[in-house]
């Protein structure tokens, strides 16, 4: 059976488009049709400036959001990253495959670093190399695909570049893994900026939804957002990123297609209204399923628990595997 991994990393409230690129996916298909793995990388919240207490709630708040979206612990493994040894036992080793050059060449690395240092703080290493972290999240467990959003497809092309350098220099180890995407809204934009990505760790509250947003706050932002110059609703995510944006994200939550959707719009207020309903009705089920695990806190404990237990039993002979290989 196909292995599935991915993550969401407690850096901030779970958005929009953690949902919309990733996590509907998981619960909606990988869940039913594969051997998957959900995991909250907490390890990798710490790859910037963090207040523990913070990552300890989001990460709690992350693993809650996972089951409200509907990952089914009978189905799948849900469990978080530091409670199972083995990815932090595989990194190290993956850092003695990868090079100093190729982590520098990640986009992510370039754009949070210029981020840290522009808010007066020091780049940790641990930033540098998150890449050999994720590629150890993967390789830990046999994975052969990885579902996420498009800002994503570097980190798993660098894990296939590991994956196969490992098994080249010691011998058949790992496997290959590849990304999937989803269909629609793969990079949900942020609606004040649809230049850059609806990302969870920015301070740009106003052009983000997050997953917990009351109604009345989703239809705020959404009916604030912002549109392109250019009269008529179209499809061109180059030249008119906003409305692209909105007809993406109208399309992921209401089902359709984005270019077509757009000939049923004379308006962008009609769009804008239309979207933020959308968004709100697919958000619904998540948010009263939410509330309901955070009234069964020992449900959630047990569901981590049992996560953990599994996934180490899934990763130790991976990652055992790799340690013979070198022969140690
Ligand atoms: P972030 O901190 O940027 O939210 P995560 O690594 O926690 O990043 O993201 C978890 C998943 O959500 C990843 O698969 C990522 O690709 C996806 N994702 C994050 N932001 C977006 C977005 N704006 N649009 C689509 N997918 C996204």
């Amino acid at each position: 059976m196909t292995r599935v991994f991915s993550g969401v990393k407690p850096t901030g409230h779970l958005t929009l488009g953690n949902y919309l690129g990733a996590m509907r996916q998981w619960a909606e298909e990988d869940q039913h049709r594969s051997d998957a793995l959900f995991c909250v990388v907490d390890l990798h919240a710490l790859t910037v400036d963090h207040d523990p207490a913070r990552v300890r709630r989001l990460s709690r708040q992350a693993a809650t959001l996972l089951l409200a979206s509907g990952l089914d612990p009978e189905r799948c493994t849900v469990f978080v990253q530091s409670h199972v040894d083995e990815h932090a036992r595989l990194s190290y080793l993956l850092e003695c495959v990868a090079t100093d050059g190729e982590m520098r060449r990640m986009i992510q690395y370039k754009e949070k670093s210029v981020r840290e240092r522009e808010r007066g703080g020091s780049v940790r290493l641990s930033l540098l190399t998150y890449p050999a972290l994720m590629a150890a999240d993967i390789l830990a467990y046999g994975t052969d695909e990885v579902p996420v959003g498009e800002d994503q497809t570097q980190h798993v092309e660098l894990a296939r570049d590991l994956a196969v350098r490992f098994n080249h220099r010691y011998g058949h180890t790992f496997t290959v893994p590849r990304a999937t995407r989803p269909k629609v809204a793969a990079r949900v934009m942020n609606l004040q900026d649809p230049a850059s990505k609806m990302g969870k760790s920015d301070d740009t509250g106003p052009g983000i939804v997050y997953l917990l947003d009351e109604p009345d706050t989703v239809r705020r932002k959404v009916m604030r957002a912002v549109t392109d110059g250019g009269r008529g609703v179209v499809y061109d995510r180059a030249e008119r990123p906003g409305v692209a944006n909105l007809l993406e994200i109208l399309a992921a939550c209401a089902g359709g297609d984005p270019e077509a959707l757009a000939g049923g719009y004379d308006s962008y207020g009609a769009l804008k209204k239309d979207t933020a309903e959308a968004v709100i009705e697919a958000l619904r089920p998540v948010r009263e399923r939410h509330q309901a695990l955070c009234a069964d806190p020992a449900y959630v404990d047990g569901v981590l628990r049992t996560g953990a237990e599994r996934a180490r039993g899934m990763a130790r002979p991976w990652v055992d595997a790799a340690y013979r290989a070198i022969g140690l």
